[in-house]
């Protein structure tokens, strides 16, 4: 059995940390807006994110298009979470005391002066810092840190948080979204409004809209079809949840590992690397590696509970860089690629997006991302 449903001015596919990014921001301004997601709000790669926003730690030299980027949504991030936290009344975790990249040796000590280099050039605010300085910031770390690389303005935020606070306040603006509502298609696509064929509780339901966004991350191949040609693989990462006393002040991170300690006492320590497809099994080996690694440069981890271990998938196209705009059909877009940078390219997403659904500009910043940027199938 099918039914036609309503109209929405936009209807926006995946309730991930982009699809309601995006949603936020059109309801905001006043769009009638619908989220359909196939499971349920955070059941993608969010997920098993650190929520690291570090513009400046990961600045390399060789994506200068992805570090102005993500420069640009990080400097959106503090007023992005003031008013998401104020239309939700809910609190995102956000903050801003930087990231500490450490060297264990010679070698990590000879990437992270490379690192530095490329900071300094793009005149971003790094610090290097030797064993004894680090120790006065930072107590509790191990013996085998040898020096390191303060950036002061990177920031971090509870991407968990941030979603329940993104959907509780697209609600209060009016928006909808529906969860459990698994899009097989896309149809009338010449028409002014397009019906999106969607499946709830095993029936066809059919929506209408004047403009459609793919936020579907890793699984947006399913649907892309005369859409785009461009390919999203899924890149495998697993994360894990600790809790103990919260006794790191930066975010950590090594060649090996990330720490990211929250006030509530949880830390979260990853994330692997991984081109397994859709694989989503949790590896002993790999859970060990993550132990090991974190416990090398913060011995008290020890002591810590063992909470979670998740698995996300990245969304990633061939070269890495997000696919950002306009597709081959008039009045469908999509926003996803977003590989490693998800949680921090999000208000600068939602904000593109927003130029490209309420004025018809494509924003400069991310035109080296539209489908005609990337490499073919
Ligand atoms: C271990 C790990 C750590 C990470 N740490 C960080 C970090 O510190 N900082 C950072 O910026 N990023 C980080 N990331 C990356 C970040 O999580 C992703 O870039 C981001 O979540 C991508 O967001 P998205 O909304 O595009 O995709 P997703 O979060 O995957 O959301 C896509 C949604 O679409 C839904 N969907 C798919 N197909 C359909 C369909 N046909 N119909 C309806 N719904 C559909 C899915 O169910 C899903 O909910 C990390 C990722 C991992 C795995």
């Amino acid at each position: 059995m099918s039914s036609d449903v309503y109209t929405e001015e936009v209807v926006i596919i995946g309730a991930g940390i982009i699809g309601l990014s995006i949603a936020y921001e059109l309801c905001k301004r006043g769009l009638s807006v619908t989220v359909l997601e196939k499971e349920k709000i955070g059941a993608g790669s969010v997920w098993a994110s650190a929520g690291m926003l570090a513009p400046i730690s990961e600045a390399k030299s060789e994506e200068p298009d992805l570090v102005d980027f993500a420069l640009y949504s990080h400097s959106m991030y503090r007023k992005f979470i003031d008013s998401v936290e104020n239309d939700s009344g809910l609190n995102c975790g956000f903050n801003d005391t930087g990231t500490l990249l450490i060297a264990m040796g010679k070698d990590d000590e000879g990437e992270l002066k490379h690192l530095y280099d490329t900071q300094k050039s793009r005149g971003l605010d790094s610090v290097w810092l030797d064993q004894k300085k680090i120790f006065e910031i930072e107590p509790n770390l191990s013996g085998w840190v040898t020096s390191g690389l303060l950036a002061k303005n990177d920031y971090q935020v509870n991407s968990r948080d941030l979603l329940i606070a993104l959907g509780k306040s697209i609600i209060k603006f009016g928006g909808k979204i529906i969860e459990k509502a698994h899009v097989r298609s896309l149809g009338k696509l010449e028409d002014k409004f397009k019906s999106i064929k969607y499946i709830s509780k095993s029936q066809e339901v059919y929506i209408k809209s004047k403009q459609i966004i793919i936020c579907s991350g890793a699984w947006t191949n399913n649907i892309s079809d005369l859409l785009f040609d461009v390919d999203i693989r899924p890149v495998k990462g697993q994360s894990i949840r600790l809790n103990g006393p919260n006794m790191l002040k930066h975010v950590i991170r090594t060649s090996d590992v990330y720490l990211v300690s929250r006030l509530n006492g949880e830390l979260v320590v990853g994330g692997t690397v991984e081109e397994k497809g859709f694989d989503n099994s949790i590896q002993a080996g790999s859970i060990m590696d993550l132990l090991r690694n974190a416990w090398k440069v913060f011995p008290n981890i020890y002591e810590y509970e063992f909470c979670e271990s998740t698995v996300g998938f990245r969304p990633a196209t061939l070269n890495n860089l997000p696919l950002i705009g306009k597709t081959n059909i008039d009045n469908i877009f999509v926003a996803t690629g977003h590989f490693r940078h998800g949680v921090l390219l999000a208000p600068g997403t939602a904000w593109a997006m927003s130029k490209m659904i309420i004025k018809g500009e494509i924003p400069d910043i991310v035109k080296p991302f539209g489908i005609e940027k990337h490499k073919v199938l």
